[in-house]
């Protein structure tokens, strides 16, 4: 049965709230985490569909399946890329590329803080390692695409099939510091990065969601 197992609070007292929708002790871990950036709602629009589903409909995947829809609720409430702190949490993994100074697409320069500064870093180092996470799902919004990063080519080609995003194997710009960093290339966690198109309203938001859907629970029940 899901279950809400953990709440974190992040620097303003808001809840990181973490499910869980357990198989067994013995099975493997695996995470769905969305909204690094608090003005990307759609990938926790996501999560909280999959969330209502797995409230209603019985499945049997392999793995105990861990969701965390909203990584960044002080951002998510100013519906800015960065955390209230001004930090891009995208950026402030301790990795060997990390550098203090980011630069996106969308906003251009942005502080990466210290590295691991920031509580909502240090919530997501600790899942992936106190729950030993095998394999990883992050959705971001709205470049439209499918990235990876570790061991993830094939898992991401066939997620990329199902939902019939474009799948790219680089972004096209720098990501010094960003969580696919520090999880799938330094810990060689397959992680797969879906970016999804801009959804303007709730109705485009249900659009995204119904075309990903298959696609993650795919990402769920696949062995
Ligand atoms: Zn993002």
């Amino acid at each position: 049965m899901l279950k809400k197992i953990n709440t974190w609070q992040d620097a303003f007292d808001n809840d990181i709230d973490l499910w869980c929708y357990p198989k067994d002790k013995s099975a493997d871990n695996i995470l769905l985490v969305a909204r690094f950036h608090g003005d990307e709602p759609e990938g926790e629009f996501c999560l909280r569909q999959m969330l209502e589903e797995l409230q209603n409909v019985k499945i049997s995947s392999p793995y105990n399946i861990y969701i965390l829809p909203c990584l960044n609720p002080s951002g998510s409430k100013l519906k800015t890329r960065a955390n209230g702190r001004g930090i891009d949490l995208n950026r402030n993994y301790p990795t060997e590329n990390f550098a203090a100074i980011s630069v996106n697409p969308h906003t251009k320069e942005m502080s990466s803080g210290e590295p691991g500064s920031e509580i909502e870093t240090q919530i997501m180092m600790k899942i992936v390692q106190d729950y030993d996470i095998k394999r990883i799902l992050s959705i971001h919004s709205d470049l439209y695409l499918i990235d990876y990063d570790g061991p993830a080519e094939i898992l991401a080609k066939r997620f990329s099939d199902l939902c019939g995003y474009r799948l790219v194997d680089n972004i096209g710009y720098q990501t010094n510091g960003s969580f696919g960093t520090w999880a799938g290339v330094e810990r060689k966690i397959p992680l797969i990065t879906v970016e999804t198109w801009h959804g303007e309203s709730e109705q485009e938001m249900m659009k995204i969601w119904h075309e990903l859907k298959p696609a993650i629970f795919d990402f769920c029940l696949l062995k």
